[in-house]
């Protein structure tokens, strides 16, 4: 027990956070060529804000929530997901107030939900989102989907679809859950348990449903599409408009109603094939209640949330394009004591210098010095002792080629590219 990380939770280190820091660096890049800015907001909120916001018959308030009391006897939850903390700091912080639309993103922000564990499914998992907020126009729509489109395009995704559809305002869903809740009651005796109980609490989470058989009878169900208003299918007829002018290829899919209970209007998912079983990568949508849900003015926003965990598992099935070798630029080896305790300090100034510099902090002997450099990646190395003190000089070795050059201990910096 002590020494196993608990179920659903794990270590990410080595090879792996290298791949992580890498997308994550991709996603900062993108993000603030749109004027996106970052975000952190607590790990832990007060339950009532995700019970308000996040909708109390979903899956994730009734089943997957990390709720307890403090010491104070306040009911707190661990974030389950990305989106009302930050309608929470927007109330907050009265960014009403400032110049619109607010435009932020969180990234590798820990988010728990208890779920079975399985691949690229974590107790303790890891998203990036991001939420533009202050606009009630199409153009937001689709200001988020692009940079979704974009992130998925820079990373090198294949195989992959973007899924539209409209949920349509509280009217128009109020027109299609009744739409829907007559076409299940019709069915009801052929859906699975839980369905039966989505069908008096929430019909749509129905079309959500992964059960064989209840797909099956969903194919017939009617669509939301045909109970959209005129505003409505306007605002929709818009964003495919820009998106189609843009060039992002996108297919319109009914069915698609992610699983909060905050969308209004569009909604959107990525969907590709390559990790086994058809996945959602990427998904989001309009959320124009939530705001005023949480105690603040009528606020049109929108956005979109993935799991990293989810896009680095896509990566890697699809190209592995990762190196993920480990490389430092040169090994400091050293020969005796003074030579140990000048081979730190040369290395602590190269550091300086921004040169990814190691020697030996272990004491281990020349041999396994020059062992340790083959295996961490090292491209150059040289050893220092008494000599190479006294004379200012260490052979600089290439450890690819084998060519070796004789230089003053004060030019390593110069020799190295890097
Ligand atoms: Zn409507
Ligand atoms: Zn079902």
């Amino acid at each position: 027990m002590l020494t196993q990380a608990p179920r659903g939770t794990r270590d990410i280190f080595g090879a792996e956070i290298k791949k992580w820091q890498e997308v994550e660096a991709k996603i900062r890049e993108i993000c603030e060529n749109a004027g996106i800015e970052e975000i952190r907001t607590p790990i832990f909120e007060h339950t009532e804000l995700f019970l308000r916001g996040v909708g109390e018959t979903t899956d994730i308030v009734n089943k997957e929530m990390y709720t307890f009391n403090d010491k104070g006897d306040r009911s707190i939850t661990l974030k389950p997901e990305g989106t009302a903390g930050i309608a929470r700091a927007y109330i907050e912080h009265g960014m009403h107030n400032m110049p619109q639309p607010i435009k932020l993103y969180y990234l590798s922000a820990p988010t728990f939900r208890y779920e079975k564990a399985q691949a690229g499914r974590q107790r303790q998992f890891h998203q990036f989102g991001v939420e533009m907020l202050g606009s009630l126009s199409p153009a937001q729509d689709v200001e988020a989907i692009s940079v979704a489109a974009r992130l998925i395009e820079s990373l090198g995704i294949e195989n992959i679809e973007l899924r539209l559809n409209s949920l349509g305002c509280p009217e128009c869903r109020g027109r299609y859950n009744k739409a829907l809740r007559e076409f299940i009651g019709e069915n009801l005796e052929n859906l699975c348990p839980t369905c039966k109980e989505r069908y008096e609490k929430n019909p749509l989470r129905v079309l959500d449903c992964k059960e064989e058989k209840c797909k099956k009878i969903i194919e017939n169900a009617p669509s939301v599409l045909d109970c959209l208003d005129e505003e409505c299918t306007a605002h929709f007829n818009k964003v495919q408009e820009i998106l189609t002018e843009m060039g992002i290829k996108f297919v319109v899919d009914p069915k698609i109603v992610r699983g909060l209970d905050y969308y209004t209007r569009t909604v959107f998912e990525f969907v590709t094939n390559s990790i086994g079983a058809q996945g959602t990568v990427c998904g989001g949508g309009r959320y124009d209640k939530l705001i005023e849900e949480c105690g603040g003015q009528p606020t049109g926003a929108v956005g979109f949330g993935l799991g990293m965990e989810r896009l680095l598992l896509t990566l890697e099935a699809q190209n592995g394009k990762f190196e993920n070798k480990p490389y430092k630029d040169i090994y400091i080896g050293a020969i005796g004591d003074k030579g140990f305790v000048k081979a730190q300090a040369v290395t602590y100034n190269l550091r300086k210098e921004g040169i990814k510099a190691e020697c030996d902090t272990v004491g281990r002997s020349v041999k396994a010095q020059m062992k340790y450099a083959n295996k961490i990646g090292a491209k150059y190395s040289v050893i220092i002792g008494d000599n190479e003190i006294a004379e200012d000089k260490v052979s600089l070795k290439n450890m690819e080629t084998g060519d070796v050059q004789e230089i003053k201990l004060s030019e390593i910096a110069n020799y190295i590219a890097h």
